[in-house]
């Protein structure tokens, strides 16, 4: 067997002890002589699996009772749009901050749904870092303020929340959930694709305020009704069994390396150890992003000389470092290190960094 370091955006490294794990019971899960994808979601041992996946999840971020934990399907982009049509009126407005792909494309599917106001954005700045928000920025009769709190593609994070004031506020965190502690009682919903630090594509997490849960919002079919998602455990129909249990995995694993700390901890260092080898390079390798709003969890970076891009890719590879073209939106190259990605890893890529520059320098 041999497996590569993989530098992948999503879906993404999952932790390998969670791998093996489910190929261990993935014949006989629980002692049900069947594995976890072959037994029907409403049985017990199925239900009982999916309560303490959402327990081990709330005891990871401390998710206090009056929110709501759901696990759906869709992938974020379905949630651009559904988040409107549950929390907000008929001709309602509801306020966006943009900071780059992934909030313009929340932005755009929402506007069937909800009029759109941008509340602040980097985007003429060329998405380099963060735009000022503050309360004077908002508009208070908004339906709620929705950011991207990790930018996959762009490699910008908040550190900190937006100031939100009287409004929900609403997080994209598919690219940084569980990557830190998180005080949720600051937001009104965060949700987030479970493909980078959860499991595999297919299923959405979702932590709803319970309140929201009331709002009457537009006329949609009971399926897309989060409400009514909540109130059957997010089993209005066949949910996502594999991706639920896989979850499940992952949030134990997440427990047994120390809770949320630990693993900002090991975050903060791998980000830094792969930050420093691009500003060392002497120019070799440049990172856009203004320093306070980098990204813990996906680094884009260019070499100086663009000419060289097949060259890196091609000998990267080779050298068993998988997944590091960077988006076409951005081009160069990006290295997410999700927390599944060890240091390990970190240390192989910016050795191998190193070991290009001495070759190409
Ligand atoms: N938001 C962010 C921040 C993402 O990184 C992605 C996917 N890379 C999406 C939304 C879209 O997710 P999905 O493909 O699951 O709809």
């Amino acid at each position: 067997m041999s497996r590569v370091w993989n530098f992948s955006a999503g879906p993404a490294a999952l932790p390998i002890e969670v791998l093996q794990q489910a190929q261990a019971e993935l014949l006989d899960w629980n002692g049900t002589g069947a594995s976890v994808m072959e037994l029907s979601h409403r049985g017990k041992p199925f239900m009982a699996m999916a309560a303490e996946a959402e327990a081990d999840l709330r005891r990871l971020l401390q998710v206090p009772e009056h929110y709501a934990v759901l696990f759906l399907q869709g992938g974020a982009t379905q949630h651009f749009a559904q988040l409107p049509m549950n929390l907000a009126s008929p001709g309602a407005s509801a306020d966006y901050v943009l900071t780059g792909h992934w909030s313009e494309k929340a932005a755009s599917e929402a506007a069937p749904y909800v009029k759109v106001r941008i509340a602040a954005s980097s985007k003429e700045a060329g998405y380099r870092g963060l735009p000022a928000v503050d309360l004077a920025s908002l508009d208070p009769k908004a339906a709620y303020l929705h950011y991207v709190a990790n930018e996959t593609i762009h490699g910008i994070e908040w550190r900190q929340p937006p100031p939100s004031g009287e409004l929900p506020l609403i997080a994209d965190m598919s690219s940084n959930i569980l990557s830190a502690p998180l005080d949720v009682e600051r937001f009104g919903v965060i949700y987030a694709g479970a493909q980078k630090n959860i499991g595999p594509s297919g299923l959405v997490v979702m932590i709803i305020r319970r309140d929201l849960l009331q709002r009457e919002g537009q006329p949609i079919a009971k399926i897309l009704r989060y409400r009514e998602q909540a109130a059957a455990d997010s089993m209005l129909n066949t949910p996502n069994t594999w991706g639920w249990y896989l979850a499940g995995l992952t949030f134990k694993w997440i427990l047994a390396q120390g809770g949320l700390a630990a693993v900002e901890a090991e975050n903060i260092r791998k980000s830094s150890l792969l930050y420093q080898a691009i500003d060392q390079s002497g120019g070799f390798y440049r990172n856009p992003v203004d320093t306070a709003a980098r990204s813990r969890m996906n680094i884009p970076f260019t070499l100086h000389d663009p000419a060289l891009d097949s060259l890196f890719l091609e000998q990267s590879a080779a050298a068993g470092l998988m997944a590091l073209k960077g988006h076409k939106a951005v081009g160069g190259m990006r290295a997410s290190l999700y927390n599944a990605v060890p240091l390990a890893a970190v240390q192989a890529l910016v050795t191998f960094m190193a070991e290009f520059v001495r070759r190409n320098g």
